[in-house]
Formats: C-alpha cells, structure tokens, sequence
C-alpha cells in the first residue's frame, strides 16, 4: 500500500536519546502531585527517557473502575513535559481527545488496544486528524489480528499522518498464562517484514501484566531489533489507581534501562560473508523441506482417494496418534522441542485434511455432474 510506503523513520519526529527509544510515565495521571514527582523522579533516576506518558482517559474493560481523570489532567502532564525538557504522548479515543490534546500541546498521540479493534472509531480519529500531522502511535487491537492493526495505521496513513508508529501490547487470550497479554512476537515480527519502514515499539508493562517480566521482555523487544519501549513508571506502583502491578519506580525503570544489552553489529566484510553462506545453506534446506512436504500432500492426495473409493473416513484418530506420538519421539531425539513437534504436526495434519478433502469433493462434483441415468 502506496501510503503507508511515505512513513518516515522514528527520528524524524521522536529524539531518542540513544538505542532505543524509551516512552514512560504512568498509566494514569491520577493528581497533579503524583504527575510532577513521577516526572522529576524519572529525569532523576535515568537520562535514557525520551518522551513522557500518561493515561488521561483509560478505556477500562469493565465499568466502575477509574476511567481517569480526563481533560484536567492534561496541563499537569503537559506542563511537567515542559519542565524537564520532554515530549509528552497520551491516549486518545475520540475526535474531542484529539481536539483537546492537540489544544493542550500534547506532542504525540496514541490510540489503544480496545480502539484499534473498531474500525469506526479509527476512522472518526483519522477524519478528526485530516491535515494535521502529528505523530501517532497505534496499539495492536487486542486480538491477534496483523490487518486489523496494518488497517488502523493505514487509516491514518490515508489522511495524510506520516509519522507514524506501531505499540505491540501483546495480544488477549482466554487461557490464563505467565503474560497479562502474550507477546506472540510472530505478529509484529510480519508487520516488521511486510512494512519494514514501520516502526515499531514495544509495550512489555501490558504485555507481562507484572514487574519482573518487564525486564526480560524488554530484552527480548531489542534483540528483536524493535526500535524502542513503553514502560509504565510510577511514583509509587502499589499505589497507583490503575495497572498497579505492572508498573515500574522511576529507579527500578532506570534499573531495567541499564540491563539491557543493546547489541552493535560488530560484523566484518568477511563474517558477513559467512552469516551469508549459513543463509544460503538455511535457504536450501528449506526447500528440501518444502518439496519434501509437496511430495508429502502428493501422497495424502493419493491415500485420499484410496480412502473415498474404500469408504474410509477421512480423519483416522489411531493413525494420528501414532504418528504424533513417532514425531515427537524422534522430534525430541534431534534437539526439537516438544510444544513444536506438536504445533507442526498440526499445521502438515490440516493441510493433509484439506488435500484430502479436495479429493472427497472432487469426486462428489464429478458425481453429482453426472447425468441421471436410470
Ligand atoms: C495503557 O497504555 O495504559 C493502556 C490502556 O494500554 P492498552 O491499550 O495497551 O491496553
Ligand atoms: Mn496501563
């Protein structure tokens, strides 16, 4: 898509202050004071902070909780911007956010997971933003849906936006596990590869849900070669009105900021040409793999037929048993993890259904054209 070729690079609009570049603040500005001394405590405590956040209306999912303290609000993050010499960035959820903000000099907008999920309400945000081109930082929508985040940059894109940025948050699921929402790093790591000029920045506080993962996610953001982080910082996180467990001191942010190891190439002339010998091995046995699976699907095609002209039944549960359970013994024998073997087999078992059903239909097309010969 033509516009969303014209974004321009992170430091074109946003001055980082070295690799990468780090957003923080609260979630919530909750008082004027807590705004102020998270503010002086984050200059304080780190200089590698290069632009301020602060949630001013929170979507909550569900109602009754702190929705923010809105438009009041606004002047204390702006303001405490202003004395530290910082950018200032919230969230924005509709056309009258925009206005506001904007009138406030707010720097850089956002928009959230629960608003990149309506297409409605991106559209309205973009239509309120035709002809301004302040920088914008699109959440993925809580769901793992790529289009529908690539969709909520490209509405902005369309209206002419071209600083523009994405926040992978991580994404919900039903099952409970060790992340508030898990990363799925294959999602922005496809947006990385269909839009290479997309920046991307990595949200590890709503993505772990809890401190001590923020650390580890934030690494893991880097050596992804993501351009930067948003970490939820607070004066005092047990307190905070909103996202209290995830939320960061102003020290313990710039403890975190220090860990992290930021790699610089350090590849000559002659090591890159062996990185491109290992690729073109990689590359090769790809291939292998792929015509081994062409040659695999061949034979489903034909075991499909066997079994339509043998009255069997597609899906035979003993045989796939077997062979998960051969797979992941021999998977496990060559260094391969479990949880793969079993993902893989998954994915080569439903594309043998769907040959194999190709072939079961086939045959019913071929019947049903048949003429009625009595
Ligand atoms: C936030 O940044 O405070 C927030 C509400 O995040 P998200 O939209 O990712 O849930
Ligand atoms: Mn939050």
């Amino acid at each position: 898509m033509k516009e969303l070729h014209q974004i321009e690079p992170l430091s074109s609009w946003a001055k980082s202050k070295g690799h990468p570049f780090i957003v923080a603040g609260p979630c919530s500005a909750e008082t004027e004071a807590q705004v102020f001394e998270t503010v002086r405590s984050i200059v304080q405590s780190t200089s590698k902070v290069s632009m301020l956040r602060a949630g001013i209306w929170k979507p909550r999912t569900r109602p009754n909780s702190f929705e923010g303290v809105g438009v009041e609000a606004l002047p204390w993050i702006v303001a405490a911007g202003k004395e530290v010499g910082l950018p200032v960035t919230v969230e924005v959820a509709s056309p009258e956010h925009v206005e506001l903000a904007l009138k406030a000099g707010v720097d850089v907008l956002w928009i959230g997971a629960r608003t990149t999920v309506s297409p409605f309400a991106v559209q309205e945000l973009a239509d309120a933003l035709r002809g301004v081109d302040v920088p914008m930082m699109v959440k993925n929508p809580i769901n793992p849906d790529l289009e529908l985040w690539v969709g909520a940059i490209e509405r902005f894109a369309n209206v002419g936006l071209t600083k523009l940025a994405a926040i992978h948050r991580g994404f919900s699921t039903y099952e409970k596990t060790i992340y508030r929402n898990p990363p799925m790093w294959e999602i922005p790591i496809e947006l990385r590869r269909r839009y290479p000029n997309i920046p991307i920045i990595v949200d590890p506080s709503h993505m772990g849900g809890t401190r001590d993962l923020i650390q580890p996610l934030s690494q893991q953001a880097i050596d992804m070669g993501f351009e930067g982080l948003m970490i939820e910082s607070h004066c005092n996180p047990d307190k905070a009105w909103s996202d209290a467990k995830q939320q960061v001191t102003p020290e313990r942010l710039a403890a975190i900021l220090n860990h992290l190891v930021v790699r610089q190439s350090k590849v000559s002339e002659d090591g890159l040409h062996v990185l491109s010998d290992y690729r073109a091995r990689i590359d090769r046995i790809d291939n292998y793999i792929l015509d081994l699976l062409g040659e695999r699907m061949g034979l489903s095609e034909t075991i499909g037929a066997f079994k339509k002209g043998n009255d069997l039944a597609i899906h035979q549960s003993e045989r796939w048993a077997k062979i998960v359970s051969r797979a992941i013994e021999k998977g496990i024998a060559v260094g391969l993890t479990k949880e793969f073997i079993i993902k893989l087999f998954q994915h080569i078992h439903n594309e043998s259904i769907f040959h194999q059903t190709k072939v079961f239909e086939q045959d019913t097309v071929a019947n049903d054209q048949k003429p009625n010969s009595i």
